[in-house]
């Protein structure tokens, strides 16, 4: 726990969110500033900050398939959804607290800007 987190608040639902989904380990809540109709992070209760911070296979799992529920909710997975986890400053990671965005409800393009 880090008490400075936001996401380790949010995630103990000591902050606000809109919770769309969550398990003894994590949470998936709204993106308060959404880039798709549907937005929705999923965030472990643990305080990893990145991808590189971790090997445990079984957390980065988790993660994942939770992401694949979310969007089964969502309803977003028939006609596709990305998954996408920025890391560290060039990637865009604004909260440094691990996060998978399941992004869907519009045609995607590639390569992400
Ligand atoms: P990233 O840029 O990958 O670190 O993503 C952080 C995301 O968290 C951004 O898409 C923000 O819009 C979102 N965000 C920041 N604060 C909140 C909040 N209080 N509730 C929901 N989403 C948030
Ligand atoms: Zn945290």
């Amino acid at each position: 726990m880090n008490t400075d987190c936001l996401f380790c608040r949010i995630a103990r639902g000591e902050a606000k969110a809109d919770v769309v989904y969550r398990t003894p380990t994590l949470v998936a809540i709204r993106d308060i500033n959404p880039q798709a109709p549907t937005h929705v992070l999923v965030i472990p209760t643990e305080h990893v900050e990145t991808l590189g911070d971790t090997a445990d296979a079984e957390f980065l799992g988790s993660l994942l398939v939770a992401a694949s529920e979310v969007a089964r909710r969502e309803r977003i997975d028939l006609r596709g959804y990305r998954v996408v986890i920025n890391n560290k400053a060039e990637s865009g990671q604004t909260v440094p607290h691990i996060h998978l965005h399941v992004l869907g409800g519009r045609a995607m393009k590639w390569p992400p800007g």
